[in-house]
């Protein structure tokens, strides 16, 4: 069973830290890495021949359409990961709607090729927005991606499917793919581990990391749908001094050694688009 490695396309300011710590109004100033982080994770995939879904956030796409089709010529699937970063439940369902239109439509203009997944900034669709699928539906998208199966503190799914599966909406069915979790059973706790990327690959030891993708493997229930963000690799990124120590760790810990644990893992199992993967859900396989 393959699995599958995920790329949520935006520049380092508009993740979650940074933008809490400097504010959105400071963006247009930045200096934007994107361009330089997407080609590191390109050539880090096409060294391992290793296809995968980059999520390309609207205005990164809008900015440089050349990124978008490059992508798309090396053989990647191109999803949506919205339009202005905007978490999906502090949108109205009005809003989002607007957003998700806009994003599908200006990339499959660019790329020719039809946006079929979803992924929201943050994994921001929880039990308050599930209105949210509805809204995928009706917007043409076949599967969403914005499902972690884990605690947050802002989203608590410890009671979710770990496994993809097909979620009823009112304009259809929509594949839900979640990210890769694993549980663990110890007397008195409900507790989940996120091992799907993103900080959890750069904080925690490689070998974990391995051990848990080795253990869905086995267990051959579902593939592993991991994740991760081009300014993970970027070592060149500014550091600003206005995050706290818990979001400068949460931001910049293994940025420098990321780029070899990708490598291993690439190496250590086989991968596929999350296209390919919602398809044969889609199709009863
Ligand atoms: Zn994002």
């Amino acid at each position: 069973m393959s699995n599958s490695i995920s790329i949520d396309v935006e520049d380092y300011y508009h993740a979650r830290n940074i933008e809490l710590a400097i504010g959105r109004p400071r963006w247009s100033s930045l200096e934007s890495r994107v361009r330089y982080s997407t080609e590191k994770v390109l050539s880090i995939l096409a060294r391992n021949e290793v296809k995968g879904t980059f999520f390309v956030l609207g205005t990164v796409a809008r900015k440089d359409k050349d990124l978008v089709r490059a992508i798309h010529d090396q053989g990647h699937e191109i999803g949506s990961h919205g339009f202005r970063h905007h978490l999906a439940y502090d949108q109205s369902e009005k809003a989002f709607y607007k957003d998700i239109c806009y994003s599908k439509k200006l990339l499959q203009d660019i790329s020719g090729q039809e946006v079929k997944g979803y992924r929201a900034p943050n994994f921001s669709i929880r039990d308050q927005n599930l209105w949210a699928y509805d809204s995928l539906t009706k917007a043409g998208y076949s599967y969403d991606s914005s499902l972690y199966p884990v605690y947050h503190p802002r989203y608590d799914n410890r009671d979710k499917s770990l496994s993809p599966f097909i979620q009823k909406t009112k304009n259809g069915d929509l594949v839900i793919v979640p990210l890769a979790a694993l549980p663990i059973k110890l007397p008195g706790l409900n507790w989940r581990l996120g091992i799907a990327g993103g900080a959890y690959w750069r904080i925690f030891p490689h070998f974990l990391i391995r051990y848990g993708l080795k253990k869905i493997e086995k267990a051959g229930q579902h593939p592993a749908i991991c994740y991760l963000h081009p300014w993970e690799v970027d070592e060149g990124q500014p550091v600003f001094d206005e995050l706290t120590p818990i979001q400068k760790f949460r931001h910049y810990h293994g940025v420098k050694t990321l780029d070899k644990k990708i490598d291993r893992h690439l190496k250590d199992f086989s991968w596929t688009t999350i296209e390919e993967i919602a398809d044969g859900i889609k199709n009863g396989n």
